[in-house]
């Protein structure tokens, strides 16, 4: 017997591969799990499981993934709802050069009317519009950028937070059955956190008044190997800190983060592409927006390797680019692919929703049920991201909705409806660096800035946490430095008027 929580060699690298995201997450962190599993027979390379993937490999079977997360629902515990204010109306930006009027709302409005929060979309400033540089400056809507702004608007400081993308939370994808961002969905992106060990989500959860719940995890797990499509089925084991998610989904704390900022201090749809860095400070230009941003810093609250993609003058030094494209954005390679059903049916066989498979095209699955009742099973792709695109996205799916039949049963190949995203092929959060499975970021300290742009530009994304990198608590731990170092700059400002 092989212990399950230790992971298995690659065949290729000679180093420790961890495919399970999640559980990678809590082994580094401390986290206990007692479950043991059969050593798994080496597999051979493997096929997809259906026609139309029958060339692809999965990760695992290329580079030996292990199963290593497991757990059963600890309490369920649901918290008051947050705090939301009314909703108001949807303004546009004013046509400024002969171009079309660009609505600033993106689909996180019709999230956040559904949770009864105002919008989020604002026109142009007229101070970052032209007649002032802004204090601070934040380039990404997502975690780390909206708790960055959060704790500048707290301490008074006036922001303007720019993002690519027409919605918020960058990573944080929640959507409904139609696949567009939903205020109670399902976690297209992060799905969990980790109570005490990522003591920064339990802060900010606790503080928006979010409610958390555990992941389901009553039943048996099922383990699909090598060429053998009937799974086994072993009991599962107590994980320890059990894997909690938000009620509503984690797209929950961006609508919370976004209802507590100033509508007209967030535009989305705005993506930099250029930053200069002279005497008055920072101007940032927009890449199809002729009138820049002006602004006194700015807060890059985005992957490193993003923020290599944008043109800096003057150039960082080589070694800062470096560190930028030398850190992998977490969980930047995968695909996650959901199944919905009217009913949690794999319940009634006294399954958990868990399964692990050598054969793919799912590696990793777990029970996806919303805190609602909405049922669904979720899975990793194991296929690497070159394959996924070849294959294309109905061809993964359909291999997956084979694969949860095999799983499962007959009642697993009819799902309501199909969820997928892949996160390699999202040019807002990977890089061609991002296409092979990475490793985990390695935090601690790093002169992330660099000499040329320390007084100007500082880095906030998760992957430059120092405790918690790459995670949900990685962008909070980088959103909240990110802003004290600028609330203790202006507090010094202040004072040397005095
Ligand atoms: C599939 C998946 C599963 C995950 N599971 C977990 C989990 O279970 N638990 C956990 O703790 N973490 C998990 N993570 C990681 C977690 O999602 C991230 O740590 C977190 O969301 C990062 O937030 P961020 O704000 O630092 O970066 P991002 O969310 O990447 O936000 C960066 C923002 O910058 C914007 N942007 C990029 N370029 C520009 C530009 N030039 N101009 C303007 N805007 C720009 C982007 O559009 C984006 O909105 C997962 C991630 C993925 C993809």
């Amino acid at each position: 017997m092989a212990t399950a929580a230790s992971c298995k060699s690659s065949r290729f690298s000679g180093t420790v591969v961890c495919r399970s995201p999640c559980w990678r997450g809590q082994r580094q962190h401390g986290g206990r799990n007692r479950f043991s599993f059969p050593r798994p027979r080496k597999s051979r390379l493997s096929s997809g499981a259906a026609a139309g993937i029958s060339k692809l490999q999965i990760h695992g079977a290329r580079t030996g993934w292990t199963t290593c997360r497991t757990g059963p629902a600890i309490a369920t515990q649901f918290r008051p709802g947050s705090r939301n204010s009314a909703p108001r109306s949807c303004r546009r930006l004013g046509p400024r050069s002969g171009r079309p009027p660009r609505s600033t709302c993106g689909n996180i409005d019709a999230l956040r009317a559904k949770a009864n929060t105002g919008p989020i979309c604002g026109p142009l400033s007229g101070r970052s519009g032209g007649t002032g540089p802004v204090p601070v400056l934040i380039i990404g809507g997502g975690l780390a950028g909206l708790t960055a702004a959060w704790q500048l608007h707290r301490a008074g400081i006036d922001f303007l937070l720019v993002e690519a993308r027409d919605r918020l939370g960058g990573r944080i994808l929640t959507a409904g059955a139609g696949g567009l961002p939903a205020a109670d969905g399902f976690d297209l992106g992060p799905s969990w956190f980790w109570p005490g060990m990522h003591p920064g989500m339990d802060r900010l959860v606790a503080e928006l008044g979010l409610a958390a719940f555990a992941q389901a995890g009553e039943g048996a797990l099922l383990f699909q190997r090598a060429g053998r499509p009937a799974p086994e089925r072993y009991p599962m084991m107590q994980q320890e800190p059990a894997s909690m998610r938000l009620a509503g989904g984690t797209g929950a704390i961006i609508a919370a983060l976004a209802a507590r900022l100033p509508a007209d201090r967030i535009r989305l749809g705005t993506r930099i592409a250029r930053i200069t860095h002279g005497q008055a400070g920072i101007v940032a230009h927009l890449a199809d927006w002729p009138a820049p941003i002006a602004a006194s810093h700015v807060i890059c609250a985005l992957p490193p390797r993003l923020l290599a993609a944008i043109a800096l003058d003057p150039a960082p030094k080589a070694a800062t680019l470096d560190l930028w494209r030398g850190t992998p954005t977490w969980m930047a390679p995968h695909a996650k692919m959901f199944a919905l059903y009217d009913r949690p049916f794999w319940r009634d066989a006294g399954l958990s929703g868990a399964a692990h498979s050598q054969t793919g095209p799912l590696v990793e699955m777990h029970d996806a049920t919303t805190a609602s009742g909405k049922a669904a099973l979720f899975g990793f792709v194991g296929v690497p991201a070159p394959h996924r695109v070849q294959a294309g996205r109905d061809a993964v799916v359909a291999a997956s909705v084979a694969q949860l039949g095999q799983l499962f049963g007959p009642q697993a190949l009819t799902p309501l409806a199909t969820l997928y995203h892949d996160w390699a092929a999202d040019p807002l959060t990977a890089t061609a660096l991002d296409q092979a499975a990475g490793e985990h970021p390695a935090g601690g300290q790093r002169d992330w800035s660099g000499a040329i742009w320390r007084d100007r530009l500082t880095l906030a994304g998760s992957e430059t946490a120092v405790q918690t990198p790459g995670y949900l608590a990685g962008a909070i731990e980088a959103g909240e430095r990110a802003a004290a170092k600028l609330i203790r700059q202006h507090a010094n400002q202040r004072s040397a008027k005095q």
